[in-house]
């Protein structure tokens, strides 16, 4: 089985280390090509106005000076002459939970590779940088190659990815493994630091804000509360099915 790895942290990233730690433990053909730079946030996107620089950091790793999408592209189409079984991105510096799917470069690299044809499934660690402590991503290390080989055996629909996020706990303090929703949060979490400069101009941050709420029951938020690893299968579809009979008779006049 060949393996490409992939991250939106950047190729220097331990994150990125530890999911080639579980992409060996099920394979002995793992390729790595992520980001020169941390590409968080970067969601779903791919450099057309700049040329892409490849390099070769070591025998079977490389890095792009791009997005985690770019670097799939890369991988499937220029640095493999054979397509991988399985693209894993991750494992991401935090969670990935409810809204942040939108934003997350780590869900987009495994999009693109489902795109592309080829399972794919994103891992993120949660954990608290309030505290100034570091994800502990031997967590994600003990659990992730028994989720990996689950998830293979299952027959899923080609267009489904799939979001693993661990919670902030060692290897034996995890409560157990819930398939879960994309959650929702109650409330916008982010925010607008404005500073200023030197000169005493203004500059601003993006910024998140954490307030106490209620995730729903059974969703990935919930899920990465109570303890649990939140497994939660997406699909690229984003149509919203069940508001289709609504429009066609809302525009129906049309
Ligand atoms: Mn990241």
């Amino acid at each position: 089985m060949r393996i490409l790895v992939t991250n939106d942290d950047g190729i220097h990233s331990p994150g990125l280390w530890a999911l080639e730690e579980i992409a060996k433990a099920l394979s002995d053909d793992v390729w790595v090509v992520a980001p020169e730079t941390d590409q968080s946030g970067a969601s779903h996107s791919l450099t057309v106005n700049d040329p892409l620089r490849l390099r070769r950091v070591a025998e079977r790793h490389y890095a792009v000076r791009g997005t985690p999408t770019d670097c799939v592209i890369m991988g499937l189409r220029q640095i493999l002459d054979t397509p991988p079984d399985l693209v894993l991105s991750g494992i991401n510096r935090g969670h990935n939970l409810a809204d942040d799917l939108t934003y997350s470069g780590t869900v987009a690299g495994a999009m693109e590779g489902t795109i592309l044809g080829v399972r794919s499934i994103a891992f993120s660690q949660s954990y608290n940088h309030a505290k100034g402590t570091e994800p502990r991503y031997e967590t994600s290390v003990a659990h992730g190659p028994g989720l990996v080989r689950k998830v293979l055996g299952m027959d899923l629909p080609a267009d489904v990815l799939v979001n693993i996020n661990v919670p902030d706990a060692g290897p034996d303090e995890i409560a157990g493994v819930q398939v879960t929703t994309q959650g929702r949060r109650d409330q916008a979490m982010l925010s607008v630091d404005e500073r200023h400069d030197g000169r005493g101009n203004p500059y601003y941050w993006i910024g998140f804000q954490r307030r106490p709420f209620q995730p729903g029951d059974g969703t990935d938020l919930a899920a990465i509360r109570d303890g649990f690893i939140s497994v939660t299968p997406l699909r690229l579809d984003l149509t919203a099915h069940r508001v289709l009979d609504d429009m066609k008779r809302a525009l129906g006049g049309l």
